[in-house]
């Protein structure tokens, strides 16, 4: 038997929380090529290595989502034909929100007398998050863009992510129509899109 939508979106939310989980774990792991003693000798390598993490997990994220999409469809009584619209990678936004979690946010806690594993440790909590957020960005923009391409659509909602955002409460539940300027996440959210048709 079909799934229900609402049971398809609870499963979309695991699978891109579990992304998110990975991507953290992934920037842990490559978190030691940022080197205290030479921070901006070593960015451009911890970047370039951070880069290839956030791509392919965003070709994860919206690929999860195109098939959310489709099942979603059927399950509300449409076709699964649906031209999936795939966001670009925001070179930009990648490189400023790395530059600023990473290797400013350690040098800047270092100079107002933070030790320096804890000045690491707090940067490392802010890039990862960063990260995963332009992680998920990639599976939530499938959603809106494909949605606001859709002329059967009527829009989207915000379903919150497990765990709970206490920012994302009060934009939960309501649906957003379909040209609506798309979806505001904070680092860390869990949030994600669900369609409205
Ligand atoms: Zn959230």
């Amino acid at each position: 038997m079909a799934l229900e939508p609402r049971a398809l979106t609870l499963m979309h939310r695991r699978q891109q929380l579990a992304l998110r989980k990975s991507t953290v774990a992934q920037m842990e792991d490559l978190w030691p090529a940022l080197d205290w003693a030479d921070l901006d000798r070593s960015f451009p390598g911890f970047a370039a290595e951070a880069l290839r993490v956030v791509s392919k997990n965003r070709r994860t994220s919206s690929g999860l989502a195109a098939g959310y999409l489709r099942a979603f469809r059927v399950a509300s009584g449409l076709s699964g034909d649906v031209r999936i619209i795939v966001p670009q990678m925001p070179a930009e936004q990648f490189a400023t929100s790395l530059r600023v979690t990473s290797l400013i946010a350690a040098k800047k806690a270092a100079a107002n007398g933070v030790p320096v594993d804890v000045a690491m440790s707090n940067a490392l909590t802010q890039s990862s998050g960063a990260m995963a957020r332009l992680v998920l960005n990639a599976g939530r923009d499938t959603v809106t863009q494909t949605i606001r391409s859709d002329p059967k659509a009527r829009g989207w909602e915000r379903v919150l992510g497990g765990g709970g955002c206490d920012f994302c409460q009060m934009l939960a539940g309501r649906v957003y129509p379909r040209d609506n300027a798309g979806f505001d996440a904070h680092d860390h959210c869990g949030c994600t899109a669900e369609p409205a048709y």
